[in-house]
């Protein structure tokens, strides 16, 4: 079911319980202010979460509402998980879904890492 994304964070949320280590994941990357965890329903032969470490409940909340020091350090993370996973210069794709009309599921700020194959046109 689709998020509302203007409500209050949500400590209880899956991803909140990932961060936390209360549920397993398998995780890829972290640092002070990201972690990384491949996607339990894959839709690429390479389908990676990045979520901010901070209680963010979507792109909205975070670009209005993080400090600077947390979207570079969310921004650059996401692009190491990236390298690391040897991705460039092959190439991924970088998704947010925002709200309901987007598709978000989880009210905790992830982005979709997709790669390992073309990927196609946009919205197809
Ligand atoms: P959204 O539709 O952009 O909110 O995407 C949520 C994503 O989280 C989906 O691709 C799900 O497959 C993924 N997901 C949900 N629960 C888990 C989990 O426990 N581990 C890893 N991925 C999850």
């Amino acid at each position: 079911m689709p998020i509302d994304a203007t409500k209050p964070y949500d400590d209880q949320n899956i991803f909140a319980k990932i961060l936390r280590d209360e549920i397993p994941s398998s995780r890829v990357y972290e640092d002070e202010w990201a972690i990384a965890f491949h996607d339990i329903n894959a839709q690429a032969p390479i389908h990676i979460l990045v979520i901010p470490r901070g209680p963010y409940v979507s792109w909205d909340d975070f670009s209005a509402n993080a400090s600077a020091d947390e979207i570079a350090g969310f921004i650059r993370a996401v692009g190491t998980v990236a390298r690391d996973a040897g991705l460039v210069p092959r190439g991924y794709r970088l998704l947010a879904n925002t709200g309901r009309q987007a598709g978000q599921e989880v009210p905790h700020l992830h982005v979709h890492l997709f790669a390992g194959q073309p990927l196609g046109p946009m919205l197809a």
